[in-house]
C-alpha cells in the first residue's frame, strides 16, 4: 500500500538540481535584482519531521496511487462523448464520466436536471435516443457554472426551477449562460408532471447556499451535487464547501433519504448507500485525526526566536503545518487505498478540517 505512495523528497531533490543548474544561467540577472530578492523569503530548509509519504501541496509529482476498480464506471465511447444510464422508470443519467446530470421523460415532455457545459451540447442527442418529446423544464441543482452553464444550449428556454438562494446568486453573477430561474422555492417543491414526480428540498448551506436535493421517489434515486463522490475522495477542501460543519451534516441528511441510487454530479458512476456510508466513515476518521493532532501539537515549537517575536502568522503557519502532517500520517495507512485520489487531496482535506475545528 504505502509503496504506491509517491514520496515528496525525490521531487524536492529534482527541483533543487534544476535550480542549481539555472542558478549559473541567471547569476548576472540575479545580482541586478538583489535588492528586490532580499525581500523574498528564504528558500525552504529541511522538511518537518515525520513528513508524510504523500506529496504535499505545491510539489509536482509524476505518479499517483492507481484509481481502484471500485471507483471506475462504464467507459465512454470517445466518438459519442457521453453515455446514458437508465436509473428507473423513464429517468436517465447522462454523463461524460466527469460530470453527471439527469433527465426524466413524462407523458408530454422532458425535465432536465443540470446542464454541465462540458457536454451540454450532447444532452439533446441523449434525450433523442429515448424520446422525441420536448424539454419543458430545467432544474438547477445549484448556481455553479460548471454544472449549469450549458443551459443556453438546450434551446428555447423551458421553465427553470431552483432554490431562491440560487436565484439570488445568479442575479449577482449576471451570466448570460445561466438564465435566471422562473420558479423558486424555500423549503420544498414537488414537481408533478404527468405520472412522474420529482421532490425538491433544501437542507441548508453546505456546498453553497441554494444547493438542493432532487429525489425521484418512484425510481428511488437521489441527486445531490458536490457532496458525496462515490468511490472517490471529495474534491479539494470538501469540494470547496462554504460551510464545513454544514457539509458534514448534509452527508448525514443524505442517509435519511430512502434512496437506492445516488447521482452525485461527478465521477464515472452512480453511488449506493454503501458509498455514502464509506464517505461518512472517512469524514469521521478525518475529524478524529484532526482533533487529535490539534490537541497534541504545540504552537511555536522549533520556530526561531526572531520569528517567534515578530511574526505570529509564521508561527501559526508552522503550527498548522505540523497539525496537518500528523493528520495525514494518521489517515494514510487506513484510507490511501480505499478512496480514489486519496493522495491527491488528503492534504487539502486535513487543512480544511483543522481550520473548521478551530473557528467554526
Ligand atoms: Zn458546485
Ligand atoms: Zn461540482
Amino acid at each position: 500500500m504505502t509503496s504506491k505512495l509517491t514520496t515528496y523528497a525525490p521531487h524536492v531533490r529534482a527541483i533543487a538540481t534544476c535550480a542549481a543548474a539555472l542558478l549559473a544561467v541567471v547569476a548576472i540577472e540575479a545580482s541586478a535584482k538583489s535588492d528586490r530578492q532580499s525581500n523574498v523569503s528564504q528558500s525552504a530548509n529541511a522538511p518537518y519531521p515525520n513528513m508524510p509519504r504523500v506529496a504535499p501541496i505545491g510539489v509536482r509529482i509524476d505518479r499517483h496511487v492507481p484509481v481502484p476498480a471500485s471507483a471506475k464506471g462504464p467507459p465512454i465511447d470517445p466518438a459519442i462523448g457521453y453515455r446514458l444510464e437508465e436509473l428507473g422508470k423513464d429517468l436517465y443519467m447522462i454523463t461524460d464520466n466527469a460530470y453527471q446530470s439527469m433527465f426524466m421523460v413524462y407523458d408530454t415532455g422532458v425535465v432536465v436536471v443540470d446542464a454541465p457545459p462540458s457536454y451540454a451540447a450532447h444532452i439533446a442527442k441523449g434525450i433523442a435516443e429515448v424520446t422525441d418529446k420536448p424539454i419543458t423544464h430545467l432544474i438547477y441543482s445549484h448556481s455553479h457554472a460548471d454544472h449549469i452553464a450549458g443551459a443556453k444550449t438546450l434551446g428555447s428556454l423551458p421553465t427553470i426551477i431552483a432554490h431562491e438562494e440560487t436565484k439570488r446568486l445568479l442575479e449577482r453573477a449576471q451570466d448570460a449562460n445561466r438564465p435566471l430561474p422562473t420558479i423558486t422555492f424555500r423549503d420544498r417543491y414537488s414537481l408533478e408532471v404527468g405520472s412522474q414526480i420529482l421532490e425538491l428540498s433544501y437542507h441548508g448551506n453546505a456546498h453553497e447556499p441554494g444547493n438542493i436535493f432532487i429525489y425521484a421517489p418512484a425510481q428511488q434515486t437521489l441527486m445531490v451535487v458536490d457532496i458525496v463522490f462515490p468511490g472517490w475522495m471529495p474534491w479539494r477542501r470538501f469540494a470547496v464547501a462554504h460551510d464545513v460543519p454544514g457539509y458534514l451534516a448534509q452527508v448525514e441528511e443524505i442517509r435519511r433519504i430512502p434512496f437506492k441510487i445516488l447521482v452525485g454530479g461527478h465521477v464515472a458512476r452512480t453511488g449506493t448507500r454503501a458509498d455514502v456510508d464509506l464517505q461518512r466513515e472517512f469524514l469521521e476518521d478525518l475529524k478524529s485525526a484532526a482533533v487529535k493532532a490539534l490537541a497534541t501539537t504545540k504552537p511555536g515549537e522549533g520556530v526561531n526566536a526572531n520569528t517567534a517575536r515578530e511574526n505570529p502568522w509564521a508561527v501559526f503557519d508552522d503550527y498548522i503545518d505540523r497539525v496537518v502532517i500528523q493528520c495525514v500520517n494518521e489517515l494514510t495507512p487506513e484510507w490511501s487505498g480505499k478512496l480514489a485520489a486519496y493522495d491527491v487531496y488528503i492534504w487539502d482535506q486535513c487543512y480544511s478540517m483543522e481550520q473548521s475545528l478551530r473557528i467554526d
